[in-house]
């Protein structure tokens, strides 16, 4: 938004961090929009200003005083915000979301300065409607939404879990360059039952145990009729709710609303590109591959189901691609023989001897690739990664639960106890790792590659429903960014500096196979790149 086109002066638009430029007004701007006087005298440009955030940016002393105050940034000005993350993305791109998003909802309570996005609680039942058109923008395209009971792999946050649907939307900005007025944050709170919150007289969020069963139900309801009633165009993003309702809530809303679940879906898109990328490391074509999940959830069955519906498309059946995929949980190997599996794990539930952890599962079923998802910090043990290295020549080991604490090994464990064969990506950055004279560049299974592009795809189309087949394209579309000198040390993602070209490669894979489209859809990546916000306060948007 341009301030120069709006009715808005003075100190209105310094506290508007959509049109507040700080320094930065011209000396025009200023006579024209009433602000002078109310700035310092001299002229910035916005690259002297981002100098001046880099020094402040430079005395934080830990990360989460570095999100503190890039969120202060966004608070007061919106385009210096997006430059500057735009300008250093492997340095906060890792602040604003995971790992350090992890700390910050913890602490959400604590850090707690200014309200972004909108609360609607299980005490709004009835007016939810009113609640949305409090938002002040009308415009809105892409809404993402907790209910914050499993918050990364930390568990259930309650209310604090506010700061990842903040996070998810900075990065449709960062990523794909989706305008921030089109974002709006939600934190569905029906309680908690994390007892530390509870308990604690700071925290923010509804002072109760958890509403389930119809209750709850008829909340989600509402607040989705709500949301097509009056942003008929959102894409509705749900985002870190507990497995219970992750699955079943995508399935009861996946053909009536335009939705998609991150966690399931996008999680499933980048894990298969990683898939993709690691196969072409070992020479071996992924419809012969055995992949082993460590947990049993929701991103676990969200990503064997695109896996199979990828070896399906690759010329196999859907039952030998199942039967490539088998899970380990909490109890040991999934296999028919278990009573009271949930229905989600049935279909990779195999007639196989019950073998009761990781290790015996990996030596019985020698799989090729190693997926964790289970939060459970270590699992990959040293000899669980030697066996994985004993029966590969090149094993490849994802340990995507999130955050860094969670992770079931680390890349310097998996390429040390693999003797440097491990083709490794996680779920979290983690930094090169030098081993045996060679430096070894970690992947990041990050949902970051998928979920912007996909949002910006989707838009774009017009289409009304988000489909696996746009998940598929997504994950071929990001597989393809990666080149051979990316695969020749390790790398089975593209760097994060060419996110923006990733997303628009994405965007057009899924614009490419939505069944409704309009005419004048764009349908090439350069088309995509068009049509981004650019952070830039020469640019009007
Ligand atoms: P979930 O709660 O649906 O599933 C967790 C699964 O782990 C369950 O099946 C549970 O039985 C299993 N589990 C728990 N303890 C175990 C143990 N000791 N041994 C074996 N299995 C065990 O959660 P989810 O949505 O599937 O997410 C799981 C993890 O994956 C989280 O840590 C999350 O951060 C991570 N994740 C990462 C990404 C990513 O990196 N792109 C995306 C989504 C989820």
């Amino acid at each position: 938004m341009d301030a120069s086109r709006t009715l808005v002066t003075g100190v209105e638009i310094l506290n508007n961090p959509r049109l507040n430029k700080g320094t930065g007004f011209t000396e025009a701007e200023r006579d024209a929009l009433k602000l002078r006087g109310l700035v310092p005298p001299r002229v910035f440009t916005q690259e002297a200003q981002q100098q001046r955030i880099l020094e402040n940016y430079g005395r934080a002393s830990s990360d989460i005083e570095r999100y503190i105050f890039l969120t202060s940034l966004q608070d007061r000005n919106e385009k210096l915000f997006y430059r500057t993350i735009l300008d250093h993305l492997d340095e906060m791109v890792p602040i604003i979301y995971t790992p350090t998003v992890g700390e910050a909802c913890k602490q959400f309570d604590r850090i707690f300065r200014r309200s972004r996005g909108l609360y609607v609680t299980a005490n709004d039942q009835g007016r939810v409607a009113e609640i949305l058109g409090n938002w002040p923008e009308r415009d809105v395209k892409v809404i993402v939404v907790t209910d914050g009971e499993r918050i990364l792999g930390l568990g259930d946050l309650g209310a604090n879990g506010m700061g990842i649907p903040i996070g998810k939307l900075s990065l449709y900005t960062v990523c794909a360059g989706i305008d921030p007025k089109h974002c709006l944050p939600i934190m569905l709170d029906v309680g908690t039952e994390n007892d530390d919150m509870l308990n604690d007289p700071l925290y923010l969020g509804l002072n109760q145990h958890r509403v389930r069963g119809d209750g709850y139900d008829a909340l989600v309801e509402e607040l989705i009729l709500s949301i097509q009633d009056l942003y008929p165009d959102a894409i509705i993003q749900f985002e870190d709710f507990a497995n219970r309702n992750a699955i079943r809530l995508l399935e009861k809303y996946r053909d009536r609303a335009r939705c998609f679940n991150d966690d399931i879906q996008g999680t499933a898109a980048v894990s298969l590109a990683g898939v993709y990328s690691a196969a072409r490391i070992q020479g071996v074509p992924i419809t012969d591959q055995k992949l082993l999940f460590l947990g049993a959830g929701s991103a676990a069955t969200g990503i064997a189901d695109l896996l199979v519906a990828a070896m399906v498309k690759e010329g196999i059946s859907a039952d030998d691609a199942r039967r490539r995929c088998w899970l380990v949980d909490s109890k040991g190997l999934v296999v028919k023989s278990r009573d009271g599996l949930q229905s989600h794990k049935i279909p990779y539930a195999h007639d196989h001897e019950f073998l009761p952890d990781l290790l015996a599962a990996v030596n019985g079923l020698r799989p090729t690739i190693l997926i964790g998802v289970s939060g459970q910090s270590g699992a990959f043990t040293q000899p669980v990664l030697e066996a994985m290295a004993n029966i590969n020549e090149r094993p490849v080991i994802f340990a995507l639960s999130n955050p860094t604490s969670k992770a079931e090994c680390t890349a310097e464990q998996a390429y040390r106890r693999t003797n440097g064969t491990a083709v490794f990506a996680g779920g979290s950055p983690f930094a090169p790792v030098e081993f045996d004279g060679r430096t070894f560049i970690p992947g990041q299974g990050n949902n970051t590659y998928i979920f912007p592009g996909v949002g910006l795809g989707v838009l774009a189309t017009g289409a009304d429903r988000i489909t696996d087949d746009m998940f598929l394209a997504a994950a071929r579309a990001l597989a393809d960014h990666v080149s051979e000198s990316h695969l020749a040390t390790g790398r089975i993602f593209p760097p994060l500096e060419e996110i923006r070209d990733v997303s628009a490669a994405v965007a057009a894979g899924v614009v490419n196979v939505a069944r409704q489209q309009s005419a004048q859809a764009p349908t090439t990546p350069e088309q995509m790149r068009a049509l981004m916000y650019v952070p830039d306060y020469s640019r009007s948007n």
